[in-house]
């Protein structure tokens, strides 16, 4: 397998402040490269995790911890002291269509301790995880690190060169992981093209105020449908984020109708929240999130390896995407650990991960595609104010053997991913 010249080029003007050397260099600290450096740190294996940005604060990109990883983090010990950062619990959402609320998903009858999604800023999830990390001597974290160029030995990855505050550095690694999210540079790199598997959308994002005399939402997440668009709402602490779906392409639109137009569309969608969208004065308020969704045909090269976004780019819907990169993570750290500590990972270990984890992520990002192209897309395409609920779902969810799969799939995909300890 040959990689192309991008990985390979090195400028001459360019020097080399530093030549540093590690088991597993993973460049990106989202939620998938966090939780695979914490356990290969945990196993005794050098790790260093390169993360572009100075602090771990993003754009919204969800905030939503599934029961799935509550049940990994449990097996760590973790799960208790997560439960300590300020945090929301949501059941489930409560979609309003024209002719009632519907509940497709009820995660509270699932078996499992943890029959919630738990709401924790992403930001902090993250600091979290990498301050457990840290508590192991073969952590290391560089914060401001941009992996710019792969390494090549003879055809083979074996580390990055990237820049940081004082200039370039080489990042001599076993094996190189590109955690490094949808835009994965280490992907482009490495020549891997993904496939879109389902049609675009974006998204505003934006928080609304709680008020004193506040709407009761059963299952802490609401989904109302009109006139062409989406309203999403999802329970925080002290306010509530808050979501306008769209087709792609509209939102020059959008952006000359004003800020009115987007009260005006919530208003239309749920009247009960006439006071809270007065707090939307200035187009500032408000974030342009584009939506897509792909998937990788390989996941790896000889010493290099993809997780998470960066080998399967995963829509919102459903809010799983922060849940199947840290699953890829676990399944990475269960087949790479021994050969990392034995110094050498072969390409039928790498392809392990992705033989372990492809089909999972195949089949929610079918679900996702359905539920985009039919639901989202017939509500997006429609002129009318208001959308009943599709008769499908509502017999669906009455038939009792079937209707707790739509939650088992949310809560933990097709199959419990567990962690190894040997
Ligand atoms: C609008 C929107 C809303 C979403 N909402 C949800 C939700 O509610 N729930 C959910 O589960 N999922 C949601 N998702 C999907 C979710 O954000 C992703 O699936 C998830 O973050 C993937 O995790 P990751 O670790 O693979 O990558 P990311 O979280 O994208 O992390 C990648 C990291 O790599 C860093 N990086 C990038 N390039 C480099 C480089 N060259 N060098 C060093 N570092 C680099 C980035 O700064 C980033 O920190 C949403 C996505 C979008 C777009």
């Amino acid at each position: 397998m040959s990689l192309p010249v991008a990985a390979s080029l090195q400028s001459a003007d360019e020097t080399v402040v530093a030549i540093e050397r590690t088991s597993c260099c993973i460049v990106g600290g989202g939620p998938g490269g966090a939780i695979l450096a914490f356990l290969l740190a945990r196993r005794g294996i050098p790790v260093t995790l390169l993360e572009m940005h100075k602090d771990f604060d993003r754009e919204f990109r969800g905030d939503t911890i599934h029961p799935s990883t509550m049940e990994i983090l449990d097996q760590l010990g973790l799960a208790d002291r997560l439960h300590e950062i300020p945090h929301t619990k949501i059941s489930g959402p409560t979609l309003q269509f024209a002719d009632g609320p519907f509940r497709p998903f009820e995660l509270g009858r699932l078996k499992t301790r943890f029959p919630y999604i738990l709401m924790v800023p992403q930001s902090r999830f993250l600091e979290f995880i990498t301050a457990e990390a840290a508590k192991y001597p073969p952590f290391r974290l560089v914060m401001h690190a941009q992996a710019q160029q792969l390494l090549l030995e003879e055809g083979i990855v074996r580390g990055v060169r990237y820049l940081a505050s004082d200039g370039l550095h080489e990042l001599r690694a076993i094996l190189t992981v590109g955690a490094d999210g949808r835009f994965s540079q280490v992907r482009h790199l490495a020549g891997i093209e993904p496939v879109k598997t389902a049609p675009p959308m974006d998204v505003l994002w934006f928080r609304l105020p709680k008020l004193q005399s506040e709407l009761e939402i059963t299952g802490g997440a609401f989904g109302g449908f009109g006139r062409g668009r989406i309203f999403i709402m999802l329970e925080r602490d002290t306010y509530w984020q808050s979501g306008l779906v769209f087709p792609k392409g509209q939102y020059q639109r959008l952006r000359a109708e004003g800020v009115e137009a987007v009260r005006q569309s919530i208003v239309e969608i749920e009247p009960r929240l006439s006071r809270h969208a007065e707090s939307l004065t200035d187009w500032q308020q408000l974030t342009l999130l584009s939506v897509e969704s792909s998937r990788c045909s390989c996941w790896h090269r000889p010493g290099l390896l993809l997780i998470g976004d960066a080998a399967h780019v995963m829509s919102p819907v459903g809010g799983v995407g922060i849940n199947y990169a840290i699953q890829d993570a676990v399944v990475a750290a269960n087949v790479l650990a021994s050969p990392l500590k034995a110094g050498t990972v072969s390409l039928r270990e790498l392809a392990e991960v992705q033989r372990q984890r492809e089909f999972p992520t195949r089949v929610i990002q079918a679900m996702q595609t359905f539920m985009q192209e039919r639901l989202v897309g017939s509500v997006l395409g429609s002129r009318l104010s208001m959308i009943k609920t599709p008769w499908q779902l509502r017999l669906f969810v009455r038939i009792p053997v079937l209707r707790d799969f739509p939650a088992r799939l949310i809560a933990f995909g097709i199959r419990r991913v567990r962690l190894r300890e040997t």
